[in-house]
């Protein structure tokens, strides 16, 4: 029997957060779903849906807040989608997502010794983001851009956004203002009709230079001049203007074409000592501050000589790969999208490493195919999407017995699915380290230690 009823309010206590950080009530055992309370809160809920197995609550009153608990410092944090924790203050969002780590381990990995290190935050949690894509729309006969609603398509519009470097909201401002001036048209979902779609921007963190992408469902922009002077005039530190043709009726944000109207239709950047070309198109991490620390840990946990051979297995563009180069003999990046592997090639060129191979296709298969022509690694990076690694891989991974494996995740529950098979296997896992790559999301990347026994 389900013991709550659509619309009736009750009282419960917050028993846990689920892993977008949503509070998780109990009603006589029945599960509760609840945007916005913390662990441990006594709230009060109206009940907004009832399914078979739980049901989902709208908070209505906190009768006993947790310590954690602060105001937002976000004035649209409440209807934007873009922040999930900013209810909480920054030490209880990195507790939070210790514990969501933690908790996979034990749950899933059924590690129960491995250490989980607290979450390594950010001295300065703001502005962390060197690249914003803004929708573009039209509210109450306005321009509008900014991010998406919770669950929905409107658009919340925020002069300040406080994860974006503020060098972004500037572009969205100047761009808004030349879309109002000259009255060019917006896309439209619905009707796939208008012009511009999004505004894109691209920064290098550590070199200051700025590119600028305004995404159109056209081939040209009217006063593409004025818009390129108004741009650079007010910032000096735009490298580059693109226009990128999407002309689909897709949610996809960047289309393939795209046509440069100022600079050279990239800027770089540096990780560490390393340079890297950043194009429209090209993958970057997005918070180039933690992608340091995260990559640091990488290496740290690798344990190079100098006299190893490694794999970096879903290599992206090679960062991984030219970061762990110096102290290894040899590098083979594997990445299953072409133009990554081509931007890693040029990355390793245009930093002078010439110890490092890159390979296109699945790690799955490249990598069973390489062990059979004899050519193994005594060290093995992995940094698989979100679905994990593919047990094939794993296999290959066990039978060839690498020293170490190095393993980077986004997603704690299939990294413990990982882990756990690796330490049935003939590896033990020995540390685990959470790194906040993206503080007020719910999301958490993890660096693990591995060694075979
Ligand atoms: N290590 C990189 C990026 C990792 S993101 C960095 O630090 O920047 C995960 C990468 O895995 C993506 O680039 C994705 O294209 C790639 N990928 C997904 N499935 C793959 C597979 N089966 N084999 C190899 N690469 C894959």
């Amino acid at each position: 029997m389900v013991p709550v009823k659509k619309n009736e309010v009750y009282k419960t206590e917050i028993v846990g957060m689920t892993h977008q950080g949503q509070g998780v009530g109990r009603i006589e055992n029945f599960t509760i779903f609840i945007d916005g309370p913390i662990k441990q809160e006594e709230v009060e809920i109206k009940i907004i849906k009832v399914n078979k197995n739980y049901a989902v609550g709208k908070l209505l009153n906190i009768i006993k807040a947790s310590p954690g608990r602060v105001e937002p410092l976000c004035e649209v944090y409440n209807k934007c989608g873009g922040c999930s924790l900013q209810h909480m203050s920054y030490q209880a969002a990195l507790n939070f997502k210790t514990d969501m780590v933690t908790e996979n381990i034990r749950r899933i990995g059924k590690l129960n010794e491995v250490v989980v290190h607290d979450t390594i935050g950010m001295e300065n949690p703001f502005n962390y983001r060197n690249k914003a894509q803004y929708p573009v729309g039209k509210s109450k006969g306005e321009v509008v851009a900014g991010f998406y609603a919770k669950k929905s398509h409107d658009i919340v519009d925020c002069a300040e956004c406080l994860i974006q470097h503020s060098l972004s909201d500037k572009v969205k401002l100047i761009v808004k203002g030349f879309l109002e001036k000259h009255k060019i048209t917006i896309y439209d979902e619905a009707t796939g009709k208008g012009l511009v779609r999004h505004i894109m921007t691209r920064m290098g963190f550590n070199t200051g230079e700025v590119m600028v992408v305004l995404v159109i469902n056209g081939k040209n922009i009217p006063h593409q001049d004025k818009l390129v002077k108004m741009l650079t005039q007010e910032m000096p530190q735009i490298k580059s203007i693109v226009l990128n043709v999407n002309t689909a009726k897709t949610n996809i944000i960047l289309g393939n074409k795209n046509i440069i109207v100022f600079g050279e239709g990239r800027i770089t950047d540096y990780i560490g000592k390393f340079k890297f070309n950043i194009s429209p198109l090209s993958f970057f991490q997005v918070n180039p501050v933690q992608t340091e620390v995260l990559y640091k840990k990488v290496l740290e946990y690798a344990g190079l000589t100098g006299e190893e051979t490694v794999f970096d297995l879903y290599c992206g563009i090679g960062t991984i790969s030219l970061f762990l180069s110096e102290s290894a003999k040899r590098v083979y990046g594997v990445e299953v999208v072409e133009e990554a592997i081509r931007d890693a090639k040029e990355n390793a060129k245009l930093n002078d490493i010439d110890n490092v191979e890159f390979i296109v296709g699945e790690a799955e298969r490249i990598i069973p195919d390489m062990y059979k022509k004899g050519v193994k690694a005594d060290v093995v990076v992995v940094d698989p999407p979100r679905k994990g690694c593919d047990e094939v891989l794993l296999d290959t991974l066990v039978s060839m017995a690498p020293d170490r494996i190095v393993y980077v995740s986004c997603n704690p529950a299939t990294l413990a699915r990982d882990l756990g098979f690796l330490a049935e296997r003939g590896f033990e896992v020995l540390e685990v380290q959470p790194v906040d790559m993206f503080p007020w999301s719910s999301h958490v990347e993890c660096v693990v230690k591995i060694y075979r026994n």
